[in-house]
């Protein structure tokens, strides 16, 4: 049955667990395919580029960002982050469903550009000490930077009531099982079945 993909949007404050929980669903859904962002951000220890992101200098990002490539684009505890255009139209063309690990600028740029094919997710921290020992314990961001993107996630958690959808991350299993049943309902949103037309007069001309 032909549809048109969608645009799956994960956010929530750094170490909320949001990157794990799109981990495992890019993982075990081969249906759907990770965006990867640009970024100007140093690459951590153990990422890979063009897999986790795209490394680029500001200066390209500038100019990628100038010449209209970014579908949106956002800065974020200052380094410049942005989700390329091209391979997102390519996708949702062809039903492949594509999910995006960006900050609540990015979530509310994607909403107002694509209103139709965005899904939103939010992800939230069981409690704060939560968030602050999985930054910690991370270990691949200096001492000053955990304590920003603590700082950042006040900033973020404030923008929940935006989101379709929000999950509460106490389990990690659970929490993927909850994002793989919210891609199973919005797979089955009429609207975006776009073969559902020509296969219901099939069946209406056999009965
Ligand atoms: P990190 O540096 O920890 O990988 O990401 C920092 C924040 O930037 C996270 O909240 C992440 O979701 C967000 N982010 C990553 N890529 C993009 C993007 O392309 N656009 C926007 N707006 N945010 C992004």
């Amino acid at each position: 049955m032909d549809r048109r993909g969608l645009m799956l949007v994960l956010s929530s404050p750094s170490g909320a667990g949001k990157t794990t929980i799109a981990r495992r669903v890019l993982t075990e859904d081969a249906g759907i395919a990770a965006s990867i962002s640009h970024t100007t951000r140093a690459r951590r220890p153990g990422e890979v580029d063009g897999k986790d992101y795209h490394f680029v200098d500001k200066k390209t990002f500038t100019q990628m960002r100038d010449e209209r490539a970014f579908l949106e684009w956002a800065l974020v505890f200052d380094n410049f982050y942005g989700t390329t255009r091209a391979p997102v139209d390519e996708a949702l063309a062809q039903g492949r469903d594509v999910l995006f690990d960006v900050d609540w600028q990015g979530a509310e740029s994607l909403r107002k550009e694509a209103a139709t094919d965005v899904v939103s997710v939010f992800v939230l921290p069981p409690t704060a000490m939560a968030l602050e020992e999985r930054l910690k314990t991370r270990a691949q961001d200096s001492d000053d930077v955990v304590v920003r993107r603590m700082a950042g996630a006040s900033n973020e958690i404030q923008h929940w009531t935006e989101y379709d959808d929000v999950l509460v991350n106490f389990d990690l299993d659970q929490s993927v099982a909850a994002v793989h049943a919210v891609l199973a309902a919005e797979r089955l949103k009429r609207t975006r079945l776009t073969g559902l037309d020509g296969f219901v007069q099939g069946l209406l001309t056999e009965l």
